[in-house]
């Protein structure tokens, strides 16, 4: 069965069609600038070296999906004779809130709860809706799947998961934390467990998702039971723009020193933070790191910065589940960034934790990079979202 991978953010999508449960990609795309001028439309077919290119308005995701439904279609560079050939649609949400624990068929009641959380994902659960209005017009009666990115950490104990706000925040407007990247940490631990070769119920993982959007989620007995993004994902490590963990009580001093208001303190800490506020150079590690390399100071604090609270939530996680097994690498800093795992794992010999360097001198690539010597096992596995909503999506539409 050929499914369709559907991430719908605002202004873009991303999509893939992958073969299941062969979990051959076939094809992959991006659509840009969606309801802005210049939108484009990016499209490769596994094995042509030629990319299909459109260049046409799109002011909305109805006519974005159209056109990718008229890729994959296309004669040359498509993938399908027809929209039959296409036996289902999942769907990348994120924030399903507390009423998703797991991927589910698309219906009434699945698209009203994406709507009731969108006060929690104010950007994104609105696109993502929007993907599967166009979806339900453009291939009528196609089963849809949605993923949410929240829906792994709803096992995290009450305690992991409340603030200590008053409670009726809680009660009545369901602030608490939620977590995201639910989907790279879940699929990271299940090729953990292989890689083990051991039950994922026997082990104890911390698996640090380090991109552009960083996360730490420590999972016991294949659950998870923390993770470092909280109601919204800001909270947690420091980001390329985001600043992450921090005292709440600078907010409304910077506001008042500043003349700023919420929207304004909201952007603040979501885009001007992070490496690229700490550095002034960038929000890419890549930009950040040569920045360092060549003496700004400004740039080696914030790397500084960066390591020092990857560390601290892997001895937090370490104490909170009475050990660990294995830590994770994955996504773009974790896959690709040697020297940043080779810090992240300096001196924490004293907990079973030793990177082999010349084993680190990898990318992209899923090994161990542990010594022999060391306890904890350390793994670089490249993550893979597509993969895992497209055998969600596989799953429940052949149950
Ligand atoms: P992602 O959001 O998962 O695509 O990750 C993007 C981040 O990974 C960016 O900040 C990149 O600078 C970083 N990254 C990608 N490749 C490398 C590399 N070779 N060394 C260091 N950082 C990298």
């Amino acid at each position: 069965m050929k499914v369709l991978v559907i991430n719908c953010g605002s202004s873009s999508l991303k999509y893939q069609v992958l073969d299941m449960p062969s979990e051959k990609l076939i094809c992959k795309g991006l659509v840009e600038k969606i309801g802005i001028p210049g939108s484009m439309l990016t499209h490769t077919k596994i094995g042509l070296d030629e990319k299909f290119v459109l260049q046409s308005e799109m002011p909305d995701h109805t006519t974005a999906i159209g056109h990718v439904l008229d890729a994959l279609l296309d004669p040359e560079h498509g993938v399908a004779k027809s929209l039959d050939e296409i036996g289902a649609v999942g769907h990348r949400i994120l924030h399903g809130g507390d009423k998703f624990t797991a991927s589910c068929l698309v219906d009434e009641k699945c698209k009203d709860a994406i709507r009731a959380c969108i006060p929690l994902g104010p950007l994104h659960n609105p696109a993502n809706l929007m993907g599967i209005e166009a979806c339900e017009k453009l291939m009528p009666g196609k089963p849809q799947v949605a993923v949410f990115d929240t829906a792994f950490h709803q096992t995290m104990p009450p305690e992991a998961y409340m603030y200590a706000l008053p409670y009726e925040y809680y009660k009545k407007y369901a602030v608490r934390k939620y977590g995201f990247h639910g989907t790279s940490h879940r699929y990271v631990s299940q090729k953990a467990a292989e890689m083990l070769g051991k039950d994922l119920k026997d082990i104890k993982l911390i698996s640090c998702h380090l991109g552009n959007g960083a996360s730490i989620c420590a999972i016991k007995d294949g659950k998870c039971y923390d993770t470092s993004m909280g109601l919204t994902p800001l909270e947690g490590l420091i980001m390329g723009t985001r600043c992450g963990d921090i005292d709440p009580a600078a907010i409304p001093f910077i506001a008042e020193k500043e003349g700023m208001n919420f929207k304004d303190v909201d952007t603040m800490m979501n885009k001007k933070s992070g490496m690229l506020g700490i550095s002034g150079v960038s929000s890419d590690f890549r930009d950040v790191e040569t920045a360092a390399d060549e003496g700004n100071e400004r740039a080696k604090l914030a790397l500084d910065m960066f390591v020092h609270r990857v560390k601290s939530y892997i001895g937090s996680y370490a104490a909170e589940m009475d050990g660990v097994d294995a830590i994770i690498f994955t996504a773009g800093l974790g896959e690709n960034g040697k020297t940043t795992r080779a810090a992240i794992c300096k001196d924490m010999d004293f907990f079973g934790i030793e990177l082999d360097p010349e084993k680190n001198d990898v990318r992209g690539k899923q090994c161990f990079l542990n010594t022999d010597a060391s306890r904890v096992k350390i793994l670089l596995i490249p993550t893979n979202e597509e993969l895992m909503i497209a055998k969600d999506t596989y799953e429940i539409v052949t149950k």
